[in-house]
């Protein structure tokens, strides 16, 4: 039997085979992105060795860890580090910078990893051993961690949408000191005591010097500065408060332009150069800790 089709309607099946064929398109790029069809862009948004920033002063010292971009929309860390690399030289120890941890979200201008990969939607920072036998989740926060669990110290640079001092919802201009390490604590409040002699006279809403002031955190709960439900497992800070690492999280409110981006660019060079005008000037045992391999994670509140 012959169906014959009304004329009026022939002109619509050129349209339903053209639809078929865009569906059979769709399902078999779809299906194949595991495969070969996108490896180029889902390799692109997966962080590698060739990525990573690494210079060996060939002289004892520890190895310090820059860490920024782990969210990429949080993009000062990133901006900062990728230019700090070009000229900077050390004398003692290792400098390791991960610049953009989060390499498609940086372009993308978007917190989570943005693919179309079996990783897409991954957030860098929930995917983190979340016990001492547990594994990473994705291949980005696996290849960060590499690098983790060979430094002695680590800044990661994040941001914030807000000031927390105005705001306790945001961490927005807090350093947040990782578990039991007094180095981490101590270090972290001599950097606040800096920004705070430093922070901009002028602010694009007006908002006063004082509610813009930098605070101390700690993930310890034996800490005067603990805050409850501020340790998430997953986080690089929970894994080195398990881990006993020292680690400073730092969180510039910058989120959705909060704060222009200069304002943010200066507040990570006091970061990092007090940081690092702290490594040497203080001892540890007779040493200056800048010539201290393996630098001590001693709990700071026994
Ligand atoms: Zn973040």
């Amino acid at each position: 039997m012959i169906i014959t089709i009304p004329k009026k309607y022939q002109k619509y099946i050129t349209y339903i085979f053209i639809l078929i064929a865009f569906i059979i398109l769709f399902v078999i790029l779809y299906y194949s992105t595991d495969h070969n069809l996108f490896e180029h862009f889902k390799q692109s948004c997966i962080l590698n060795d060739d990525d990573i920033f690494q210079i060996d002063s060939g002289n004892p010292g520890p190895n310090i860890l820059f860490i920024g971009g782990v969210h990429g929309n949080e993009k000062s860390g990133a901006i900062y580090l990728r230019e700090y690399i070009k000229n900077v030289t050390i004398t003692t120890g290792k400098l390791t910078v991960i610049h953009t941890a989060n390499k498609c979200g940086f372009k993308n201008n978007s917190r989570l990893v943005p693919s179309v990969n079996t990783y897409r939607n991954r957030d860098i920072n929930r995917n983190f051993p979340k016990t001492l036998e547990d594994n990473t989740r994705d291949p980005n926060s696996k290849k960060i961690l590499e690098y983790v669990n060979d430094a002695d110290f680590i800044l990661d640079f994040h941001e914030g949408y807000d000031f927390h001092k105005i705001n306790k919802n945001s961490v927005g201009s807090t350093l947040t000191s990782s578990g039991g390490c007094k180095l981490s604590e101590d270090i972290a409040k001599h950097i606040i005591k800096i920004l705070n002699q430093n922070i901009n006279p002028i602010n694009k809403e007006d908002i006063p010097v004082e509610d813009r002031e930098w605070t101390h955190i700690s993930s310890n709960p034996k800490s005067p500065d603990y805050i409850s439900g501020f340790e998430i497992k997953g986080t690089l800070d929970y894994y080195c408060l398990i881990k006993n690492k020292n680690y400073i999280l730092v969180e510039i409110t910058g989120q959705n332009n909060k704060q222009e981006m200069d304002v943010r660019l200066d507040q990570i060079d006091i970061i990092i150069n007090s940081f690092l005008n702290y490594l040497s000037t203080v001892s540890f045992n007779g040493k200056l800790l800048k010539d201290t391999i393996n630098l001590p994670c001693i709990d700071s509140h026994k």
